[in-house]
């Protein structure tokens, strides 16, 4: 099988990095499914030669994996939902948005964003493939369209003279195997003087965060500054501004529009993140081969951590059940073995398993009853907000483990 990038189609020789083979990231399992075959899919990683966007090759079709069983709903998260209101009263203020302006959502999820436009009466519309999720929004009174958006929905929008002057795509830039079919669907899909904002995290920091634990079968794209900006040049977008975000281990915001529109002059944040990214290699091919070591060396130490507690009689349990913890539990062999159990405050995770590694989730509750010696933090860019709603553990001497960017006790 040879593959190809997923931008520029030039074939991909080089190896970012292996994570070796795991179930879907979001494919929890109900007690009935325990003993029926998982499908396992290769996680590996590469960086195109060419344009050096790093990248995983598509293993299944986003119609599988958005299904209904899709187990994520945002609204649980607290410091996700005020990172969204803030971020709503800054794009009303700085960009006038008002009762005649239109806004859109793509990946709408829940309506989680969306509501806080109500208080500035700004009309607004989800676009959300996952069905269930889409029926909360609309319960919530979010309009919201079941669709998966694409350059045939743009050019409907086009159509029906229905362009938006704002257009919002929080983590799914980087969860679309389609990437150009889905950079020209927002050409299209904007107005002449509309803009884009779109957040994902950034390269640089999964890179020097060692945050392998972010790669998963459902984020098909890993972007640099210096990638993004190419990509969205290529279809006839500008960034002009980009914000540097704690979200998520560390995300970009980047600001476009269209390169034909004058309105808006660049930031001088466009400039210096530019700049920065080619001081610190990311223009350069052998930057990216230092990666794979980095990430070997995490596993040796969590595992090393984890035997060690386990051989002292020490009681460990998980903290949240995200996509990332399932990488991080399969790609290091971690199972009910070092792990008893793991909660999550999302009763649509409880009493489920996890994939691959069939570690069982739990009411956050069940903690105070068991009093484990050691909490595995595994949304470990929640930590502050964890250890602060888990502060009882401290009674009874309980601590917690940090895995990333390094294994540590606190
Ligand atoms: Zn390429």
């Amino acid at each position: 099988m040879s593959m190809h990038c997923r931008f520029c189609q030039t074939p991909l020789a080089h190896l970012f990095v292996s994570l070796g083979s795991s179930p879907l990231s979001n494919a929890f399992l109900r007690a009935e499914n325990l003993r029926k075959m998982e499908p396992y899919y290769p996680l590996d990683v590469y960086v195109c030669e060419n344009c050096l966007l790093v990248q995983l090759d598509e293993y299944e079709k986003p119609a599988d994996i958005f299904n209904d069983e899709y187990a994520y709903f945002s609204s649980y998260s607290e410091s996700w939902l005020s990172h969204c209101r803030q971020y709503v009263d800054m794009a009303v203020k700085r960009f006038g948005l008002n009762e005649r302006s239109s806004v859109v959502e793509i990946a709408s999820n829940d309506g989680y964003l969306l509501q806080y436009f109500k208080h500035y009466n700004v009309p607004v519309l989800g676009i959300e493939p996952a069905a269930n999720t889409a029926a909360v929004a609309l319960a919530n009174g979010i309009p919201t369209d079941i669709a998966f958006f694409d350059e045939i929905y743009a050019k409907k929008m086009h159509q029906e003279g229905r362009q938006a002057d704002l257009i919002i795509g929080n983590n799914v830039l980087a969860h679309n195997p389609n990437l150009n079919d889905f950079v020209r669907g927002l050409k299209t899909a904007l107005k002449a003087d509309g803009l884009i904002t779109m957040e994902f995290p950034h390269l640089a920091r999964l890179m020097e965060e060692t945050q392998f634990d972010t790669i998963y079968h459902e984020h098909f794209s890993y972007f640099s500054f210096l990638a993004v900006e190419r990509i969205f040049g290529s279809h006839g977008l500008k960034i002009f501004d980009v914000e540097q975000l704690p979200t998520h281990g560390g995300s970009l915001r980047i600001y476009a529009d269209h390169h034909e529109y004058p309105g808006r002059s660049s930031s001088v944040n466009v400039e210096n993140l530019r700049t920065r990214e080619l001081e610190s290699g990311y223009a350069d091919l052998r930057h990216y081969h230092s990666f794979h070591p980095k990430v070997r060396s995490v596993k040796m130490d969590l595992l090393q951590c984890l035997i060690d507690l386990k051989r002292e009689g020490k009681k460990v349990v998980g903290y949240g059940a995200p996509a990332k913890g399932n990488t991080l539990l399969n790609y290091c062999g971690i199972r009910t073995d070092f792990l008893d159990y793991t909660v999550d405050r999302s009763p649509h995770k409880q009493n489920c398993y996890l994939p691959g590694s069939h570690i069982p989730v739990r009411h956050p509750d069940r903690i105070r009853e068991d009093r484990p010696d050691y909490v595995l933090i595994l949304p470990w860019n929640l930590k502050e907000e964890i250890v602060a709603q888990m502060a009882c553990i401290r009674e009874w001497g309980g601590r917690f483990i940090i895995p990333i960017p390094q294994v540590r006790i606190l």
